[in-house]
């Protein structure tokens, strides 16, 4: 027998993997890392060592000059200080992220940017990050996908990373997972350009695998820096890899589901990814009951109809 899987099954247990994934059951299995990818990791691990490194140097470059333009400015985070140490990392180990640890801590909150410069906070963010080469995903990608919608809004979104459409436009969800995601917002009442949408990680992995640790611990300190400037009343985290970076732990989704989590000085929920729910559209109830809860904290009423 060909040790080779035709390709149907593979993509047939690609499949069922991803639904595993999905329901936060990670451990279940590994891919083995092949040994170039391995080598790219261990040495992307040593560039990306203090994670806060990207913010370091915007806090350098962007720093204001007077006090009226550091009252302006979004503060850095606590550990951007050159003489601060970085924290541990959520093992309580050094900070240096290896393949093998899986998350970062995530940085403190940043102060809040006054409402009118939400917009212009983000730019920088967007500008810091530049033609990203932190990770090794910058290879594959087409277009960085930063993120999208009202910089002043009352809810946002966090997805995993970018699939194939939204590395070809540049702009999260807007694929058929996106398709969906833009039906859940408006069954919410909502418009999608009255949310924003982000990911943990701003490029494609390839083959919409599942970012690796080095990966998404590299890019989220930015993901964490759009949530504090947007300072959105409700987080939705949009299946495991969301719920597990934003909250730092590798939990089932099971046990995040169905409550808030107070959050980054915000309410979190974590409900299904939309690439899920198309896979298997019995849990968009559920789904659905977790989205009244971010209603509920909205002060959003339930509209007539849902589709
Ligand atoms: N899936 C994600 O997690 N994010 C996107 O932007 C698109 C699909």
């Amino acid at each position: 027998m060909s040790p080779v899987l035709d390709s149907a099954v593979r993509e047939a247990v690609a499949e069922r993997l991803r639904f595993y994934r999905d329901l936060g059951l990670a451990e279940f299995y590994r891919r083995p890392v092949p040994l170039e990818l391995q080598a790219a990791l261990e040495a992307a691990s040593v560039v990306a060592e203090p994670v806060s490194a990207p913010m370091q140097s915007s806090a350098r470059s962007a720093a204001p000059a007077t006090s009226e333009e550091r009252a302006s400015v979004p503060a850095a985070h606590p550990h951007q200080a050159a003489s601060a140490p970085p924290p541990p990392n959520f093992f309580g180990e050094e900070p240096a992220i290896s393949p093998r640890k899986v998350f970062a801590a995530p940085p403190e909150i940043a102060p809040a940017v006054p409402v009118a410069e939400h917009a212009s906070a983000l730019q920088l963010i967007r500008d810091e990050i530049g033609d990203c080469t932190r990770c090794p995903l910058h290879s594959g990608r087409h277009k960085l996908v930063f993120g999208d919608g009202d910089p002043n809004a009352r809810l946002m979104f966090v997805g995993e990373g970018p699939g194939a459409d939204e590395d070809a436009q540049g702009l999260p969800f807007v694929g058929r997972a996106g398709q969906l995601l833009n039906n859940m917002i408006s069954a919410m009442g909502l418009k999608r350009e009255e949310v924003y949408i982000a990911n943990v990680v701003k490029c494609r992995p390839p083959s919409n695998r599942t970012p690796e640790p080095v990966e998404a611990n590299t890019c989220s300190p930015f993901l964490f820096r759009q949530i504090d400037v947007v300072r959105p009343q409700v987080l939705v985290a949009l299946g495991a890899t969301a719920a597990t970076y934003l909250l730092g732990a590798r939990q089932p989704l099971a046990s995040l589901r169905g409550r808030i989590h107070a959050y980054r000085g915000t309410n979190l929920i974590v409900t299904y990814h939309p690439a899920f729910l198309l896979r298997d559209p019995r849990q968009k109830k559920e789904a659905w009951a977790d989205l009244q809860i971010a209603m509920k904290v909205l002060g959003l009423k339930l509209p007539k109809r849902r589709e």
